[in-house]
């Protein structure tokens, strides 16, 4: 066990929908501290290098696209193994296979547009941490 930090996305269909409270609430609930929040608009081009790692897959175009289509809001999250503590409440990419009770199971009806990302390693956490926070507001 230890304490981990997590980049945290409401991604832009959980925003337009209203979901930034409900998110947010699951995150506290399970005892995650939010560390640094903001709302951000990123063009496409922000959206290509975040998902850099994704940029062979059929579905980079429309994703980034998408990811750029109205704002975000972006954190991080803190705690107990967070990075997991974090996926485990997401749920799983595709919100058919998503456990029941996750963020993606309950509100995602759409594989690309799925409420939230998280980061899944230590090593992302912390590159994906400081793609969206400068070192001031990192405290
Ligand atoms: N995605 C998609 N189609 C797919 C797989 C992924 O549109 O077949 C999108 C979806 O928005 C997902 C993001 O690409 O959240 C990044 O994919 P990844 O496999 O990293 O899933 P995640 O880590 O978000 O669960
Ligand atoms: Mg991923």
């Amino acid at each position: 066990m230890a304490i981990e930090q997590t980049l945290s996305l409401i991604k832009p269909d959980g925003v337009s929908r209203g979901l930034i409270g409900e998110v947010i609430k699951r995150f506290e609930a399970a005892g995650l501290k939010i560390r640094a929040l903001k709302m951000v608009r990123l063009t496409q081009e922000h959206a290509r290098v975040f998902y850099e790692v994704h940029q062979e897959r059929p579905f980079y175009d429309s994703l980034t696209q998408f990811m750029s289509s109205g704002p975000i809001v972006a954190m991080i999250l803190e705690g107990e193994d967070a990075i997991e503590v974090n996926r485990r409440l997401m749920g799983a990419t595709d919100y058919r296979q998503a456990d029941p009770g996750t963020i993606r199971a309950d509100f995602a009806r759409d594989i690309e547009a799925n409420i939230v990302h998280g980061s899944d390693s230590p090593e992302t956490a912390a590159t994906e941490i400081n793609f969206f926070f400068n070192a001031l507001e990192l405290m």
